[in-house]
């Protein structure tokens, strides 16, 4: 039998939804089109973002502390691993089910805890840009930046937000485990939210006041997987060129060379496109034969058969 395809999908937030209702109801369509890739032969490992949870647990962690005077404020890295472990429940009881639905009942599915090691000197620390979290008054914003040292930045008019820095992954801390589980033939769901950022201090691991973007640590986790594929799964169906002008072009097949040109004519926006599109190209330029994709959830199975997406090759 030929060697199975693998695959690492980042799954970004339309795949999992706002609020809780919504990523119930998404999860189920999320694990559908996984599913679909696993009966096309495709070993899969799967990563997700998580901007709308960790914005959440951060709220509810906040409120508890205008309730409870004895409870100090939760640091950010334990709201982004209890964003990994709210949303591996619902990922991996969906999927779960959607196996056992088409008759797959070998396939064992688990979340794992992930800590992902960002370099304390990375340039991102001094200049968050990050937002999280909901948006508050000018008034609110102050009382934040005084009791709790969050740096809170207006935004576009619509009020005040906390930004944080978003630096590199630089190091999977449990990436033996993962990769254990993995060649065992397990589903896993690993480095949710971009992964928990730790910074490392001797022996002891410290929680860093950050969040991982979500397509820089699949990319990493990809390439530490050797992984044949990483497919970003996210709201479009291609990357476009002049995206949303008259002259807007989908592109089909890129080289990391055409990439780059690309990135420096400003064609993706940071924050949204651009990152997919440094991640695609670090992933396809790591090595002959890795393909990146970009694409809608829904159009998974037909990226990797090649006929939608945009794909990424040296
Ligand atoms: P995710 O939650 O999947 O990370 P984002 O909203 O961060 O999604 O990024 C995807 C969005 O990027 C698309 O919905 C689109 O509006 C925007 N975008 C910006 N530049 C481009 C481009 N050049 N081509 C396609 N989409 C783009
Ligand atoms: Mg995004």
């Amino acid at each position: 039998m030929a060697k199975k395809r693998r695959i690492v999908i980042a799954l970004g937030g339309n795949a999992l939804g706002n609020t809780l209702p919504e990523q119930m109801a998404a999860v189920k369509i999320t694990a559908k089109a996984i599913v679909d890739l696993i009966e096309e032969g495709c070993e899969v490992v799967v990563a997700h973002g998580n901007g709308p949870q960790v914005g959440m647990v951060n709220n509810a962690m906040i409120a508890l502390t205008h309730e409870d005077a004895q409870q100090p404020n939760t640091p950010l890295s334990v709201c982004v691993a209890m964003s990994q472990a709210y949303i591996g429940y619902d990922l991996q009881n969906a999927l779960r089910e959607e196996l056992l639905n088409r008759g797959i009942t070998d396939m064992p599915v688990a979340t794992m805890i992930t800590q992902v090691r960002v370099d304390e000197n990375d340039p991102a620390f001094q200049s968050p840009s990050k937002p999280i979290g909901k948006f508050v008054s000018a008034e609110q914003a102050k009382m934040m930046e005084e009791n709790f040292q969050y740096i809170m930045k207006e935004d576009s008019g619509r009020g005040y937000r906390r930004v944080v820095a978003s630096p590199k992954p630089a190091e999977i801390i449990e990436i033996g485990t993962i990769r254990t589980m993995v060649e065992s033939g397990d589903l896993v769901i690993a480095c949710g939210g971009g992964g928990i950022p730790v910074i490392r201090q001797g022996n002891h691991l410290k929680g860093a006041s950050a969040v991982i973007d979500k397509d820089f640590a699949s990319c990493l986790l990809a390439k530490e997987l050797d992984a044949d594929y990483l497919i970003i799964l996210t709201a479009v169906e291609k990357v476009a060129l002049n995206f949303g002008k008259p002259d807007e072009k989908w592109l089909e097949s890129v080289s990391v060379k055409e990439a780059g040109q690309y990135i420096r004519e400003g064609h993706f926006a940071p924050g949204s496109m651009l990152p997919k599109v440094q991640a695609a190209v670090d992933f396809a330029a790591s090595k002959e034969g890795r393909t990146a994709l970009i694409t809608l959830l829904e159009k998974s199975r037909d990226a990797i058969r090649g006929t939608t997406g945009t794909t990424f090759h040296l």
